[in-house]
């Protein structure tokens, strides 16, 4: 496996790139997608950058947990033939606030609106890491799913010359959606954290059976019990097309899902 610091060092490949962008403090849910780069590409680069530009000011950039030597160790075991560990020159040539993209209006709802420029620091960053890395395939995990559309409207608007596709979201045991911020949490807090993706999949369940309003009723409840233990940012039927909230049940309509456990926020959802 090759550590390469600087793009023009990552070995030159003719039968595809799969490419799998993180932040590292990488888990089983990064190597789900790495496994599924591994199996479409000839080469397989995984980068790890934390990304300054996608973090407010009272956000844990600084924080973000970090552990380069485990990182490398899991990469090597998954096959990666190439981690790729840029610094913030080779991503920002002119600055972190040379450019910033704007992802429009699915841009600044849900996760958008609670962080504000987030999406901006998101489609910026991975623009640039395709331009260094130029993969044929790169894969991202459904857990960020307003991350997901935002970047097919990325690589679509930009006509990107990259396929993008999704890996479905890893759970720990309890079904906890996996997280590098996962370390935050005690045990209790793991524990409580499990009711939202209980929640998720209690809607999922009866959603085909039932009327739509009587699903609304349902959310409503899943609302009311999840924030008997967590404080909850939104749990919403959208549109994934618009990211607006759903006003029927139609086709490319999921559940998305925040809520914090102290200073930590959780993220899932479920398609339906
Ligand atoms: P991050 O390091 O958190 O920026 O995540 C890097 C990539 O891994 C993103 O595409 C995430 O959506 C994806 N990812 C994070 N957690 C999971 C998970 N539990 N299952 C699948 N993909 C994930």
């Amino acid at each position: 496996m090759i550590v390469a610091h600087h793009a023009s060092e990552i070995p030159p490949c003719t039968g595809g790139r799969g490419f799998v962008p993180t932040m590292g403090f990488l888990h089983a849910g990064h190597m789900s997608l790495v496994d599924l780069a591994r199996s479409k590409s000839e080469q397989v680069v995984l980068s790890i950058f934390v990304n300054p530009t996608q973090f407010g000011p009272n956000e844990d950039f600084k924080k973000y947990p970090r552990d380069l030597d485990r990182d490398l160790a899991m990469a090597e075991s998954h096959g990666v033939d190439v981690v790729y560990l840029p610094d913030e020159n080779e991503v920002y040539p002119l600055g972190r606030d040379a450019i910033s993209l704007d992802m429009g209006p699915i841009s600044t709802v849900y996760e958008g609106a609670l962080r504000p420029g987030h999406f901006s620091g998101v489609a910026t960053v991975v623009a640039r890491l395709f331009l260094l890395v130029q993969p044929n395939l790169a894969i991202f995990g459904q857990k960020d799913l307003q991350q997901w559309v935002i970047l097919n409207r990325l690589q679509g608007a930009l006509g990107l010359p990259v396929k993008l596709e999704m890996g479905p979201t890893f759970r720990e045991p309890n079904a906890l959606a996996m997280s590098s911020r996962n370390v935050y949490l005690n045990s209790a807090e793991r524990d409580m954290a499990s009711i939202l993706s209980q929640e998720l999949t209690r809607i999922k369940g009866l959603y085909k059976e039932t009327d739509w309003s009587q699903l609304k009723r349902d959310v409503e409840y899943s609302r009311t019990r999840i924030g008997e233990y967590l404080k909850l940012d939104y749990f919403d039927i959208i549109d994934m097309a618009t990211f607006k909230p759903a006003e029927s049940k139609a086709e490319g309509n999921a559940i998305v899902a925040a809520v914090r456990v102290g200073p930590t926020r959780l993220l899932d959802n479920v398609l339906l």
